[in-house]
């Protein structure tokens, strides 16, 4: 049986964007569904706009997922002279030529065929150019790009993995298509797109062609050139676009597009892995939501894809990070977090408190959906003094809170140590001294100690802070604010 090949080939022209690590997910579950293999290649041709930066920003995005790769990086700028090769053999066989059109030339041909309602395309013009022609073109100075040629009658059609039969006319593919640009000298120029990754996906074997829905069309003319190279024609699968709450394009309008910016958002690599399964993929028991890519893995096949685009739903993705941060062991979420709290000017001393960061990462740990939600949460915690909120100021002020909070510091004086039972019992204390409702109580000493109205656990907290030495002296601040 032959192995499944598949792979991820991106450009580095920009940071590991959120639809090619989705389409990433989608390979690297068929290749391990399918005892194949995952092969990454960089499609590094576009010598303008690629940055190394962004190739090690693409290959620690993915093994940040986990999405190991067992071949490759390829990098396209390496394999010049197999796509050189590949284009000399089309024009020896005829089915591509030189074309020596300005681009003057080709910006007229469009503007008339708009002003004649035509979609703009190539209109082959220079395909049956005579040797006299060519030569007094190249004596002219002008440089030729290589086409390949299309013929309008031509109909492509293939069985989408996905989509199931899809069919194209040649005439809608814009007429013969450019495959490589104009050279310095008289050689062959850069080679495009459509014509290196057929080269590269046939040298690399690739059987199993699976990317987004954008590129339909490249597929039916990379469909021509496999033909007219002789080689097999892989399976394709166009994966569902990504679309944002209006059901357009995920766009960089929509807040993120790297995985970079969901990594700074809080997001863990599992749960963001585990939610782009998911974006176009329903598995068996689709009431499933929770898994890992091994055992997403299990169960993957391209005919549980879905045509429609995929909606992105930030609360799901919100929900199912939270599902993986509540199960995180304090010890292990306290080292999460550390980096955020650093990121926000916290200051942490990592050798001396870490076992009070670890109270802290518990005791905010049911609450959390993202890393970052840490942050906000936490900053009562990280300096002695806190800002108090209008709303908790103007409860500060109601009858009985100064009593209840002298109560509290003079209860503290007399306390030697102070643990959950005994913050229990002052809270106990001056509710019957004072003959208030506990509730009360409560809500003053959240007010005094945080200076806000909601927070996380109050006993807790009121440790981690009295264990601080910071209790005492907020109650006296929020008192010296009654007055
Ligand atoms: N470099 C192309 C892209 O990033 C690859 C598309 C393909 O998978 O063929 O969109």
């Amino acid at each position: 049986m032959t192995t499944v090949r598949v792979r991820i080939a991106p450009s580095p022209t920009g940071n590991l964007h959120i639809g090619t690590a989705r389409t990433a997910v989608f390979n690297w579950l068929y290749a391990r569904h399918q005892n194949g293999k995952f092969i990454l290649r960089i499609e590094d041709t576009d010598k303008a706009r690629s940055r190394p930066e962004y190739t090690e920003n693409i290959k620690s995005g993915l093994e940040w997922l986990g999405l190991n790769w067992d071949e490759g990086p390829f990098f396209q700028t390496q394999r010049l002279d197999k796509y050189q090769a590949a284009i000399q053999t089309l024009l020896d066989q005829d089915l591509a030529y030189l074309c020596y059109c300005t681009t003057e030339e080709l910006d007229q041909m469009r503007s008339e065929q708009k002003a004649n309602g035509l979609a703009p395309r190539y209109d082959n013009r220079h395909r049956n150019l005579t040797e006299q022609e060519k030569a007094d073109f190249a004596a002219a100075g002008r440089k030729p790009v290589i086409r390949f040629k299309i013929d309008d009658d031509r109909e492509i059609s293939w069985q989408d993995a996905v989509r199931g039969r899809v069919l194209w006319k040649g005439s809608d593919l814009g007429g013969d298509m450019v495959i490589a640009r104009a050279g310095e000298s008289d050689g062959i120029g850069q080679p495009l797109y459509n014509l290196a990754v057929v080269v590269d996906d046939m040298d690399m074997e690739i059987n199993h062609v699976i990317r987004g829905e954008d590129h339909i069309a490249n597929t039916a003319k990379q469909i021509l050139l496999y033909e007219a190279l002789g080689a097999d024609i892989p399976v394709f699968a166009h994966t569902p676009l990504i679309l944002n709450e209006e059901g357009k394009k995920l766009s960089k309008r929509d807040g993120v597009t790297s995985i970079d910016d969901f990594r700074k958002m809080g997001f863990l690599p599992v749960a963001l892995a585990n939610y782009m399964a998911l974006l176009g993929w329903t598995p068996p028991d689709s009431t499933e939501e929770i898994f890992t890519l091994e055992q997403a893995a299990e169960k993957f096949e391209l005919e549980r894809v879905n045509k429609a685009g995929a909606k992105f739903d930030w609360a799901k993705l919100d929900w199912i990070n939270s599902q993986y941060l509540h199960q995180i062991p304090a010890g292990e979420l306290v080292e999460l977090l550390i980096p955020y709290w650093q990121d926000a000017g916290y200051s942490i001393d990592l050798e001396g408190d870490r076992s009070w960061l670890e109270s802290l990462a518990a005791m905010i740990a049911p609450s959390l959906n993202r890393l970052s939600d840490g942050v906000s949460e936490t900053k009562m915690f990280f300096a002695e003094s806190v800002a108090y909120t209008d709303e908790a100021i103007a409860f500060l002020k109601q009858e009985n809170v100064s009593d209840i909070l002298s109560g509290v510091i003079t209860a503290l004086d007399e306390a030697e140590t102070l643990g959950a039972d005994e913050a229990k019992a002052i809270i106990k204390q001056v509710t019957k001294g004072l003959k208030v409702k506990k509730g009360l109580v409560m809500r003053s000493l959240r007010a005094g100690l945080t200076g806000e109205m909601h927070g996380p656990d109050l006993t807790q907290s009121w440790l981690l802070l009295h264990q601080k030495g910071w209790d005492k002296l907020r109650l006296e601040k929020a008192l010296s604010l009654i007055d």
